[in-house]
């Protein structure tokens, strides 16, 4: 594991808390790339890890002209959400032990807040 990789996915981890408390929504897909959840910002929707706009649809279909030809990530929804709760899972455990070893008062709030969002998503997900 690089040095290089953790620092952008913790960075990424702050930019999810930051759009989060901006008002943005998470969703429950996952990234293609790297398995975070992905964000919707003012219709649009964000990696904040790969910190790249992504496009989601269930059929090509269902896009633009000018949005399949720039079309750079696919992200198709599939009915069985388990691989994503998993990830979601995976993320707050992450978080959980972020939080433990963090001293950090600003980081702290931030890594509790995410923790809260990730864990609120996942019970609207089982609710479903
Ligand atoms: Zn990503």
């Amino acid at each position: 594991m690089s040095n290089e990789k953790t620092i952008k996915e913790e960075d990424g981890i702050k930019a999810i808390a930051a759009a989060l408390k901006a008002g943005g929504t998470l969703l429950n897909v996952a990234c293609p790339n790297c398995n975070y959840p992905l964000i919707k910002i003012d219709e649009k929707i964000y990696c904040k890890i790969c910190n790249q706009e992504v496009y989601i649809y269930r059929d090509e279909s269902d896009l633009p002209k000018e949005y399949k030809q720039a079309l750079k990530q696919k992200t198709k929804i599939n009915s069985e959400d388990t691989e994503v709760e998993k990830t979601i899972k995976g993320k707050i455990e992450d978080l959980r032990k972020k939080l433990e070893k963090s001293v950090d008062t600003d980081e702290i709030v931030k890594l509790s807040e995410a923790i809260d969002k990730l864990s609120q998503t996942l019970k609207k997900m089982k609710e479903e």
